[in-house]
């Protein structure tokens, strides 16, 4: 029935449960957030597909997330973006093997994903001179303080939570483009020598 309302008003539902800790039900609806696009653009873009990667000012954002729910909503509210192109990874190692080969503007990580997670993920990409300078935000349900602390010290750009609260998670990137940005804008600008 939840689920029936929240999709007729376009909105995404879902739930995240850890056996013997606890579950997370989150839905998504798409108030608010519309001013700056035409109306009925939600929906039905492929993930990197129907975008020229080459067009002139396209970004890139990999997204690393092993919940088909979660990918799909961010998918959504990306889609809003048409400049912005969006890979995805279901685990951390193919996000890390992702982000050297694609070189995306801005990486998007979940925590809790299968093999290392996402701090560890983190660490690999720090550690890569081809991806160290990309701004990496993480995203997880672990929203203790002592989470994002830890997520924080391990050097994320950002640290959101889930449920995804759709104004926050636009600001969070659009600063870390920006981000990405000046820093390519550096790294061009400096003289060699
Ligand atoms: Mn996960």
């Amino acid at each position: 029935m939840s689920k029936l309302l929240v999709e007729l008003m376009g909105g995404e539902i879902g739930v995240e449960s850890t056996f013997g800790v606890g579950s997370t039900f989150w839905f998504e609806l798409g108030l608010g957030v519309a001013p700056e696009l035409p109306a009925d653009t939600t929906g039905s873009r492929a993930q990197g597909v129907d975008l020229d990667p080459a067009a002139a000012g396209a970004r890139t954002l990999l997204y690393v997330e092993d919940n088909v729910a979660n990918l799909k909503l961010v998918e959504q509210l990306l889609a809003r973006r048409s400049n912005l192109r969006l890979l995805t990874a279901s685990d951390g190692n193919l996000g890390v093997e992702i982000a050297r080969r694609e070189q995306p503007d801005v990486i998007l990580m979940d925590i809790n994903l299968p093999g290392i997670n996402g701090i560890q993920a983190l660490k690999l990409l720090q550690d890569l001179p081809l991806t160290r300078h990309i701004p990496v935000l993480a995203i997880s349900a672990n929203a203790m303080l002592g989470d994002v602390r830890k997520g924080l010290d391990a050097g994320f750009f950002e640290y959101l939570t889930k449920p995804i609260n759709v104004r926050e998670f636009m600001e969070a990137i659009d600063s870390a483009l920006d981000v990405a940005e000046k820093r390519s804008q550096q790294s061009k600008g400096e003289p060699a020598r």
